[in-house]
């Protein structure tokens, strides 16, 4: 008899587990069940809007979504609208692949003060995410630090400082884009406790800082070395070796003429968000390496400034119903087993790390495992939650649906751009009806 899967999350790893299902060749349906009416995660809502060539992987899962077997439950919230309990009596196998939607904290004081938003918050933002449509930060301010050496980090300074022009090929959200446009913001500090050496971000990402229209990257010399030393895999010394010539590259970029610069800012961690009942600075400690760690130094210095955006990492939230490893932040399971019926995969299960491939093998070994734990599928799929989805009165999107808000997204997008997105539930589902 049929096996049938609920996958819950549509993002990469949700897609990839659905793919390599189908790809066994097995008697398998699959539903994907999704919280938004939109699929696809953090392609959506996390990758920066001006990485459109990145965001095309969607249209590989589009494929997926289209097979035969495979259903699209969007803007079902598996914990509001239907229980994991209640999937379990309807579906053979289960796989969890709802991410890690939300900010590491800094853990210093101040942090909650008006002002300070977490990466994942600020990139959800600018990306339309309905979770994050009424932040409205307040970006009058000159001066904005971004915690954290990363891809995310520089993804939200880049976005800041770039140009209307430069963002016209866009999806970025209409009031992002309106903010930013008339915001003061002229200086960027980009902080990271260790030096240029660690820091995280991919060659790609970190040139195209001395690519821009209106900004300049800002180096100290003094902190660049003049060669990479350290015990790295040989990938990571390209990789350190790639970065530090372009950080060199940067020092001979002229300023003349461009009204915003992007510090990268090394050595420092944040120790206090300063201010009242909103941010007006922060302070930070100066550290050193030793052995890799960074080491405070006891020295601190403040920057003012308006907003304070940590870009240090993201955790997921213990799922109702499933062990939960509160130390590293994932379900607890064995190579992605959580037992009874239950698949982890992505984020969920291996923590924020990786790019949008990394997922893959996790869908690989799910649908492995799956169809190792069950030979003969007995339980009803997809009518059984439909049913009760028409009895609880849930507006369910199905794929059909979601196509045709691409396509009312599409169709108002302005001109160059992919899509005009709709940043509320609501104004997507009226889209509909
Ligand atoms: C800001 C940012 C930028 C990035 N940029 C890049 C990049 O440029 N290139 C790259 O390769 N990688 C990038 N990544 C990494 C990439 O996005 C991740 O590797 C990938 O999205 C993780 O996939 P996932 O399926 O585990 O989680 P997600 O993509 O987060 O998908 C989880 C899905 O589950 C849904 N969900 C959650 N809870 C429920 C529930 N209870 N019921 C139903 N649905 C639920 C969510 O709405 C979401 O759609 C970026 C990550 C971030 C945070």
């Amino acid at each position: 008899m049929t096996i049938n899967v609920a996958v819950i999350g549509s993002g990469p790893s949700g897609f990839y587990t659905v793919e390599a299902l189908k790809k066994t060749g097995q008697d398998v349906r699959v539903d994907l069940i999704e919280r938004l009416p939109t699929p696809f995660g953090l392609i959506r809502g996390g990758v920066a809007p001006d990485h459109q060539t990145t965001k095309k992987v969607a249209r590989v899962y589009e494929k997926t979504a289209q097979a035969d077997g495979v259903g699209y439950f969007g803007n079902v919230e598996v914990g509001r609208d239907v229980s994991l309990e209640e999937l379990k009596d309807m579906y053979d196998a289960i796989v969890l692949a709802v991410g890690a939607p939300r900010d590491r904290k800094l853990g210093i004081p101040g942090e909650d003060k008006t002002g300070v938003f977490g990466s994942a918050d600020f990139v959800g933002w600018y990306n339309g995410h309905p979770d994050f449509t009424e932040l409205k930060p307040d970006l009058s301010t000159e001066t904005v630090v971004v915690i954290g050496n990363g891809n995310v980090a520089i993804d939200a300074a880049r976005v800041l400082v770039k140009t209307e022009a430069e963002m016209a090929e866009t999806d970025i959200a209409e009031h992002a884009a309106a903010a930013i446009k008339a915001s003061a913001i002229k200086d960027v500090y980009m902080v990271g406790r260790r030096g240029p050496i660690e820091a995280k971000f991919t060659n790609v990402e970190l040139r195209e800082m001395g690519k821009l229209e209106n900004s300049v990257p800002v180096v100290d010399a003094g902190v660049l070395p003049d060669s990479v030393e350290g015990e790295w895999s040989d990938r990571d010394q390209r990789l350190k070796e790639r970065n530090l010539a372009t950080m060199k590259e940067f020092l001979e970029i002229d300023p003349a003429g461009k009204e915003k610069r992007v510090h990268f800012s090394f050595y420092a961690k944040p120790v206090e968000i300063l201010g009242g009942e909103t941010v007006e600075g922060i302070r930070m400690e100066r550290t050193r390496v030793e052995d890799g760690r960074s080491v405070g130094t006891g020295e601190f210095f403040d920057i003012a400034c308006g907003l304070v955006i940590p870009a240090i990492g993201y955790y997921s939230e213990p799922f109702p119903g499933v062990p939960f490893d509160d130390a590293k932040g994932i379900v607890l399971h064995e190579d992605g087993r959580v037992g009874d019926g239950v698949y982890a995969v992505g984020w969920i299960k291996r923590g924020p790390t990786g790019v949008i491939g990394s997922n893959k093998p996790d869908g690989e070994t799910a649908a492995t495992q799956i169809l190792e734990d069950i030979s003969q599928g007995s339980k009803p799929g997809h009518e059984a939650l439909a049913a009760l989805l028409v009895e609880r009165n849930v507006r369910v999107v199905d794929y059909a649906d979601w196509k045709k808000i691409d396509e009312a997204e599409a169709s108002s997008a302005r001109a160059g751009a992919p899509r005009r997105k709709f940043v509320t539930v609501e104004d997507m589902v009226k889209a509909l009806d």
